[in-house]
């Protein structure tokens, strides 16, 4: 058997030739679960300015001090002060007064209190106060949230909405992030015809092109189909040159193996720039990696990954290899998903000297996270895409174990988790 390259080697190898993409300006709202490139330092505080946090009246504290139920203050209403209104308000308040404000009207200076309308009589050209309101009272503070210079973002957040919530509380209508890398996704082979039309005798669906432009939506990135491409090389590269121009990463299926048909391999091994060969994986052994220059832009040099053309192999290289370089692309952190163990329901077995991944079905427990079982659904065919579709989770048996008894340990991936 020729040498095969480990799983972990394949992909140390990947991230070392991937980096961060460059940064671009977003408006805020395109820039939602990108990671950010910039760290944002707040050029305002917030609250902006002191203002009221209930519907009431400004007053001096002092002048309410002693108010009670059996010993009412009685105070003159000089205006009211309205949340955007403060134009025609009141902006500064004598002693001895009140003012009817709003909730989100600014404080006027004097004022250190708020009266909510429940203590009051609710009055118009006076107000009875029938309770002490302690100073600060019901006020928000300026920069009592966020200070001027506070470091709001950091570098690499993954931006959610509450972040962008806060940028656009700050004013900004775009942020620097990591822009969703561009990947074409390529199915190889005769024999395929696109859902919808009619199947030859020897011909099937191309399920692949969907399983892999989904799994690139879900990583972060941006997927575009290309047309079925036949298995002629010619064909193959045309269809590779006309789009280069407009793609940041390249995902092949088909076309990789030992067969007389593999036009991948046939199209790209003289050019030099991809390395095929085997990994020590089950499923998924033939592999392509490397990197195709751009017509455009002779610097360009655009990621390639030649996936294995059966179902479940493609999905699984997907997962293991190209989902961390779009992450690193991305900027996005854990690039990997963290794994969990849990207990083997039924014994399975593993060829010896390859690290396996089967398909599994989870077992959550009582608490809702914690994964209790996982079971192994369909054999370990790599073309088994009913059983793929049924699953949550991969099953990892390490390269030096070739049998797991039902109720041992074993090392799962939940998909569609980070
Ligand atoms: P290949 O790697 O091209 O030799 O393909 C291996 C197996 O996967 C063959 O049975 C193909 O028909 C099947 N296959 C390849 N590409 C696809 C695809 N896009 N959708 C479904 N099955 C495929
Ligand atoms: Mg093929």
């Amino acid at each position: 058997m020729p040498d095969l390259r480990s799983v972990d080697e394949h992909l140390a190898s990947i991230l070392a030739a991937t980096t961060p993409s460059a940064a671009v300006e977003l408006a805020l709202l395109d820039a939602l679960d990108l990671a950010a490139a910039e760290d944002v330092v707040a050029p305002i505080r917030l609250p902006r300015f002191d203002n009221s946090a209930m519907d009431g009246y400004a007053v001096h504290s002092a002048d309410v001090a002693a108010a009670a139920d059996d010993a009412p203050v009685t105070l003159p209403v000089i205006g009211e002060i309205g949340a955007g209104q403060a134009e025609s308000g009141v902006h500064d308040l004598p002693p001895g007064s009140a003012a009817k404000i709003m909730t989100g009207a600014p404080m006027p200076a004097g004022a250190d209190t708020v009266v909510p309308y429940e203590w009051t009589d609710r009055g118009t050209a006076e107000v009875t106060i029938s309770r002490v309101a302690a100073p600060r009272q019901h006020v928000r503070f300026a920069g009592e949230d966020v200070a001027v210079g506070d470091l709001v973002v950091e570098a690499g957040t993954a931006l959610g909405p509450r972040h962008l919530g806060l940028l656009a509380s700050l004013g900004r209508p775009t942020v620097r992030v990591r822009p969703r890398p561009r990947v074409l996704v390529v199915s190889t082979g005769s024999e395929l015809r696109d859902p919808g039309e009619e199947l030859d005798a020897d011909s099937i669906y191309d399920g692949n092109s969907y399983l892999l432009s989904g799994s690139v939506r879900r990583a972060g990135g941006v997927a575009s189909r290309v047309g079925l491409v036949p298995d002629r090389p010619q064909a193959f590269l045309d269809a590779l040159a006309e789009r280069l121009p407009g793609t940041d990463v390249v995902v092949t299926s088909g076309g990789i193996s030992m067969g007389d048909y593999d036009v991948v391999k046939e199209a790209l091994l003289s050019v030099g720039t991809v390395w095929f060969g085997g990994l020590a994986m089950q499923p998924g052994k033939p592999q392509g990696f490397g990197h195709l220059v751009s017509p455009d832009d002779p610097e360009r040099r655009v990621p390639f990954f030649a996936l294995p053309g059966n179902p479940v192999s493609s999905y699984l290289s997907f997962e293991v290899f190209v989902r961390p370089a779009l992450r690193r692309m991305l900027g996005l952190t854990p690039e990997t998903r963290r794994p969990v163990t849990a207990r083997l329901t039924h014994a399975v077995t593993s060829p010896a000297g390859r690290r396996q991944f089967l398909r599994g079905v989870v077992t959550v427990g009582p608490d809702g996270t914690t994964v209790t079982e996982v079971e192994p659904v369909g054999g370990s065919g790599s073309h088994l895409v009913g059983d793929l579709a049924a699953s949550d989770a991969l099953i990892v048996v390490p390269e030096d174990v070739t049998a797991v008894a039902a109720g041992e340990r074993v090392t799962v991936i939940r998909l569609d988790q980070d």
